[in-house]
């Protein structure tokens, strides 16, 4: 059985800024543009770590945005 990320993702911030996060496949994105951090998901259980969390592209960011918002 797995979680529903988008549920998670409308409680948790982005410990490192405090910014929303959107989901993207089974990880979380940052809504932060200079944060852009990625929190995986392990056996179902969200790492809001900022230590753990990858920083990821500007472009890579900008598509998983973009993606984000058109879907909801
Ligand atoms: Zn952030």
């Amino acid at each position: 059985m797995s979680i529903n990320l988008q549920s998670y993702a409308q409680l948790l911030v982005c410990p490192a800024c405090q910014s929303k996060l959107v989901v993207d496949g089974r990880s979380f994105v940052c809504r932060s543009e200079p944060c852009r951090l990625r929190y995986d998901v392990k056996d179902d259980i969200p790492v809001m770590l900022s230590e753990e969390a990858q920083p990821i592209a500007l472009e890579d960011w900008a598509a998983i945005m973009a993606k984000a918002t058109t879907r909801s």
